[in-house]
C-alpha cells in the first residue's frame, strides 16, 4: 500500500475553526489561515451580521491572495431555549427546594423565573425533567398549568440570567429555524456563505424546511444534539448535505458518558452514507487559556482522526481564547501524526467493512480508484472531475491513501468541498466537456500543486457524458506526461 502522500497542507483529516473577538482580525485569520485551518464557522448565537460579513470578506480575500481553497460555514443560533433575568444577579438554587417557572415577564429570585417558551408548556408533564445552566441544575416538574411550572430542585446548583435550559428526550413543536434565525440565514445567504449550520435538528422536516429557503445557495449541515435526531439518525443524514457531531448540547441532552459511543454511531454512519461529518466541541478546550492542551484532548483529537471524521472543530479555543493559532496549530500536528501511521489506512478500512456486495456503478467505480490507488506503483493522486460535487464525494466515502484532486468549473462546489477528507481543489476557468480536456487539466493542476511528475500515475473518475449530475461511471488512468 502507498503511504499517504503529503499535500500542500500535509492532511487528509480538514479543521474547522470558530471567529470570535479573538480572531476577527485580518492578521489572526492570516495566521489561522497558515496554521491549517480549511473552514471556517461563523457563530450566528453571538457577534453581529456586520462582524460577520467582514469576516466573509476578508476569508475570500485571502483565499485569493493564497490560492488556499476556504470554505465558509454560517452557524444558525437555532431554537435555544432560554430563562429570563434575576433581579439580584445570579442565584442559588439548593437541591429540595421548590423552584417556579412561568410566563410571567418580571425579574425571577431564588423561588421563580421567567420561562418564555409557551411551546414547553405545551408539552409539559409531571415527571418532566428541565435542566439549567448547561445540564449543571436539575429540576423536575411536580404540577403544571398552561403557563407555569411547579419544580422540584434535584441537583442544586447556580443559576443567573438567560441561562439555557434543555429538556432531553422531549420532541418540542418548534422549528428548527427561529425568526432571528430566518435573518441571520437571509443576511449569510447575501454573503455568499458555503454551509448552513442547523442547530437543534430534531426530524428530518426541519431540514426539508430549512432546503425550501436555502435551494442551492449553499449546503447544509445538520448538528446532532438532541435525542430526537439520533432517533432519526439515518433519515436525516440521508437529507443532509453533512452532519456535525455537537457534543456541547449532546451532553447536555443525554448523559455526559453517553456522548463518545454517540459520536462512534454518528461518525460510521455517514461514513457508511457518504456524507461529510464534523466531530466538534471541547476538543483544545484547555488551550482557551493554556498554550498547550491536556494529553486528553490530544487524544480526543486523535480518536476522531482515527474514527475517519472528515473534520474536527475549534469553538472557544479560536473564538475567545488565549492562543487560536497554536490551538490550530496543535490540532494540524496531532492530524499528521495519526495519517502518518500505517495503522491509520487499516482502521479506516476496518470502520467501512462490509459494505462491498451489490455496489452501484458509482461506488465500483471509486472502489476500484481506490484499490489502484493502493496498488500501483507511482500513483500519485485521485482526480474527480465534478460539477456538482458528486463524484469527489463518492471518492472521499472511500477513505483512499492518496489526495483527491477535484477539479470543478463551480466555485461555490470548490469551497463546499474544502470540509471534505482528503479533498483538495482546483478551479477550472469553465466547464469540461471533452474527456480529453480533463486529461490535460488534471496533469497541469496535479503538477502545478506539485502532487505528480513526470511519470506519476493520476487515477481519474468522471461522469460521462459530463454535465449529468451524481453520474460517476467512468475510470481512467493516465502517465503524466
Ligand atoms: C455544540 O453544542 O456542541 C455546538 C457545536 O453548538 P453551539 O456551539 O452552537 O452550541
Amino acid at each position: 500500500m502507498v503511504k499517504p502522500q503529503a499535500r500542500h497542507k500535509d492532511c487528509f483529516t480538514k479543521i474547522v475553526a470558530t471567529l470570535g473577538p479573538a480572531s476577527s482580525s485580518k492578521k489572526v485569520i492570516a495566521s489561522l489561515v497558515k496554521a491549517g485551518v480549511d473552514v471556517f464557522r461563523l457563530n450566528f448565537s453571538h457577534g453581529d451580521i456586520a462582524t460577520h460579513a467582514t469576516n466573509v470578506k476578508i476569508i475570500r480575500d485571502i483565499s485569493k491572495k493564497t490560492g488556499r481553497n476556504i470554505g465558509i460555514l454560517a452557524d444558525m443560533q437555532g431554537p435555544k431555549l432560554r430563562i429570563g433575568t434575576f433581579a439580584a444577579g445570579a442565584v442559588m438554587l439548593k437541591k429540595g427546594a421548590t423552584f417556579r417557572l412561568d410566563m410571567d415577564d418580571k425579574p425571577g429570585d431564588d423561588r421563580r423565573v421567567t420561562l418564555p417558551h409557551k411551546e414547553i408548556f405545551a408539552v409539559m408533564h409531571k415527571g418532566m425533567d428541565l435542566l439549567l445552566n448547561d445540564g449543571k441544575v436539575r429540576l423536575k416538574v411536580t404540577a403544571f398549568g398552561k403557563n407555569y411550572a411547579m419544580t422540584k430542585v434535584i441537583v442544586g446548583g447556580e443559576i443567573s440570567d438567560h441561562k439555557g435550559v434543555n429538556i432531553p428526550g422531549v420532541t418540542l413543536p418548534i422549528s428548527s429555524l427561529t425568526p432571528k434565525d430566518l435573518t441571520n440565514l437571509k443576511a449569510a445567504l447575501k454573503m455568499g456563505v458555503d454551509w448552513i449550520g442547523l442547530s437543534f435538528v430534531q426530524r428530518p422536516k426541519d431540514i426539508l424546511d430549512a432546503r425550501k429557503i436555502i435551494g442551492d445557495k449553499a449546503w447544509i449541515i445538520s448538528k446532532i444534539e438532541k435525542p430526537a435526531a439520533i432517533d432519526h439518525l439515518d433519515e436525516i443524514i440521508a437529507i443532509s448535505d453533512a452532519v456535525m457531531v455537537a457534543r456541547g448540547d449532546l451532553g447536555v441532552e443525554m448523559p455526559v458518558e453517553a456522548v463518545p459511543v454517540l459520536q462512534k454511531k454518528i461518525v460510521f454512519a455517514c461514513r457508511r452514507a457518504g456524507k461529510p461529518v464534523v466531530v466538534a466541541t471541547q476538543m483544545l478546550e484547555s488551550m482557551i487559556t493554556n498554550p498547550t492542551p491536556t494529553r486528553a484532548e490530544t487524544s480526543d483529537v486523535a480518536t476522531a482522526v482515527f474514527d475517519g471524521a472528515d473534520a474536527v472543530m475549534l469553538s472557544g479555543e479560536t473564538a475567545v481564547g488565549k492562543y487560536p493559532v497554536e490551538a490550530v496549530h496543535t490540532m494540524n500536528q496531532v492530524i499528521k501524526n495519526v495519517e502518518e501511521i500505517p495503522q491509520y489506512s487499516k482502521l479506516l478500512d476496518l470502520y467501512s467493512k462490509g459494505e462491498k456486495c451489490n455496489l452501484p456503478i458509482g461506488a465500483a467505480i471509486t472502489s476500484s480508484a481506490k484499490f489502484a490507488a493502493e496498488h500501483m506503483q507511482d500513483a500519485a493522486a485521485i482526480v474527480t472531475y465534478t460539477e456538482s460535487g458528486s463524484t469527489s464525494l463518492l471518492a472521499a466515502k472511500e477513505r483512499p491513501c492518496l489526495p483527491i484532486l477535484s477539479i470543478t468549473p463551480n466555485e461555490a462546489v470548490a469551497h463546499r468541498l474544502a470540509l471534505v477528507w482528503g479533498i483538495i481543489t482546483r478551479k477550472a476557468d469553465s466547464p469540461l466537456r471533452l474527456f480529453d480536456d480533463v486529461r490535460t487539466t488534471s496533469q497541469q493542476a496535479a503538477k502545478q500543486m506539485k502532487l505528480a511528475k513526470k511519470g506519476s500515475k493520476l487515477i481519474i473518475t468522471a461522469g460521462v457524458p459530463f454535465a449529468h449530475h451524481g453520474n460517476t461511471n467512468t475510470l481512467h488512468i493516465i502517465s503524466v506526461e
